[in-house]
């Protein structure tokens, strides 16, 4: 029997709640239904506590609230404040980033090793933001009107922000939104997933015991549905911030036209990584490898199409299978663990679905496949996996898996390499793997995407930013431009 790190005391008295509220105006409250909904535990599939089911009565107090706070006290905070606010916030999180770490751990199932190993991640995106809070500027320009007019523009936070997020990490996703909300000025409604909100819950109690007024950041737990769905159509909501599926994305696009809301969407991917001929395979391969394993493969920009060059294709594949072979997998708290359990049954039966289909469409499985021997009966464990043989039009080259299963895709030219690549309703992540820095540059300039590695991948510091192109929705996350989308320009002339 594996033997299990123990909780901290705070995470442990966190977790040992049966029930966990929604949080609006600074307050913990019940669902106004009364109405709850299981959370589970992906490393034993039993249930870990309960989470307030909000309804559309729900979010609308939540929204009132944060209406009442923008226009309120919040409007008043100094740019130095809000920084400060941020600054404190990293400060806090710093001192008792254990207890989050292991909260998101039990919640959505990511070993702790990575949940502690994101510390670095989690306190540099809000110092980042932190610097943005005294860094809004406006601009004065020429003009050629008749007369003495002077013309300018003029910044001010958009308003009511709702954020919508999924279940892969909310602990560092919630940041993206709240960082650039706070730095801002403007307030939040945050819908986390219904399969892991309970590290946005405690972050947002962690910003009131530090200070943050009443309403100016709310926590709706509930479905996508319910919860959800009014929030991205509630009238009063000024932008939404989504994180999610495409099928979803499309839902958001069409109930933003109520009032015309700003949105930022980060939605599916079906990424294209790029191992040339000259490549350095001793990187190349675990950085592949990696770059769809991650997280058990649950990871947006996940580069689950390894396009490999027919040269060396046979080799990568085997080394590709072989580094599978040797990736530890198992419960959320056991140290030894590199990746945990999908995070619910329900991803757990369209992963295996998606590994059944493949071989009849003549995919070749050359390593996993399989549930890992050993593991937590009841946990949504399943064994890395790389397919060989892959034709990008099969099944799992097109469809977006979300879980940790490579398909490796031959190419003869980098000319067929791009044209492939290309070849998706996608365009979120990407890479190229070689030693060739023109031919490098060929790729990255041909794909069609948000963002491009070279010789790495999944590396993001949100000074530079990420963002999506075609299906994989738009609106950068990080660097200023991700600030600027939270503030409204109102353009100023002044006759004198
Ligand atoms: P995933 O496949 O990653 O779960 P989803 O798009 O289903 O992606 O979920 C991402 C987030 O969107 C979750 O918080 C979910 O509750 C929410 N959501 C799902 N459906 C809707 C909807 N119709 N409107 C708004 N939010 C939704």
């Amino acid at each position: 029997m594996t033997k299990l790190e123990p909780l901290n005391s705070a995470a442990a008295a966190f977790l040992s709640r049966v029930e966990h509220g929604l949080l609006i105006d600074g307050r913990e409250t019940p669902a106004l239904s009364g109405q709850s909904i299981d959370s589970f535990d992906p490393s034993t599939g039993q249930v870990l506590t309960r989470l307030a089911a909000g309804g559309p009565e729900d979010v609308d107090r939540a929204v009132a609230a944060a209406r009442a706070a923008f226009e309120g006290s919040w409007s008043r905070w100094t740019p130095y404040q809000r920084q400060l606010l941020l600054i404190r916030a990293h400060d806090h999180l710093s001192a008792h980033y254990e207890e989050l770490a292991q909260i998101e751990s039990a919640d959505m199932g990511a070993p702790i090793s990575r949940t502690r190993a994101m510390k670095n991640a989690v306190l540099q995106m809000i110092l980042f933001f932190a610097s943005q809070a005294v860094n809004v500027t406006g601009e004065t320009m020429q003009n050629s009107l008749a007369g003495n007019v002077t013309t300018l523009t003029l910044k001010s936070p958009v308003g009511v922000v709702g954020g919508i997020i999924p279940w892969n990490g909310p602990l560092i996703s919630q940041w993206w939104i709240l960082g650039a909300a706070l730095a801002a000025g403007c307030t939040v409604v945050m819908k986390p997933a219904e399969d892991a909100s309970l590290s946005v819950l405690r972050v947002v109690q962690m910003l009131h015991e530090i200070g943050l007024p009443d309403g100016v950041v709310n926590v709706v737990t509930g479905t996508g549905a319910v919860a959800g769905a009014r929030l991205a159509a509630h009238p009063d909501v000024d932008r939404v911030a989504f994180t999610g599926s495409t099928a979803t994305g499309r839902r958001i696009i069409e109930a933003s036209a109520v009032n015309m809301k700003r949105l930022q969407l980060e939605l599916g991917g079906k990424s294209p990584d790029i191992i040339l001929a000259d490549a350095d395979l001793d990187k190349a391969v675990p950085g592949a490898a990696m770059g769809v394993f991650t997280n058990s493969g649950q990871v947006c920009f996940a580069g689950s199409r390894v396009f490999v060059h027919r040269s060396i294709v046979q080799e990568v594949t085997e080394r590709l299978a072989a580094h599978a072979a040797g990736i530890a997998v198992g419960h959320a708290f056991d140290s030894t663990s590199q990746l945990g359990p999908l995070v619910s049954r329900a991803q757990l039966e369209r992963v295996m679905h998606y590994i059944g289909i493949a071989p009849a469409e003549g995919a070749q499985l050359a390593g996993g496949g399989n549930r890992p021997e050993g593991s937590p009966a009841g946990g949504y464990y399943v064994r890395p996996t790389v397919f060989g043989n892959v034709h990008n039009d099969m099944t799992i080259a097109r469809e977006e898996i979300f879980g940790p299963v490579i398909s490796v895709i031959p190419f003869d030219t980098v000319e067929e390499a791009i044209q492939l690549g290309n070849r998706t309703e996608y365009g979120l992540g990407g890479a190229v793997w070689s030693r060739n820095i023109d031919s490098a540059l060929q790729v990255v300039k041909s794909i069609r995407t948000g963002t491009m590695w070279v010789n790495c991948y999944g590396l993001i510091d949100p000074m530079v930013g990420f963002g999506g192109v075609k299906n994989s929705g738009y609106g950068i996350k990080g660097s200023r431009a991700h600030v600027e989308a939270y503030l409204a320009t109102k353009s100023v002339y002044i006759s004198s």
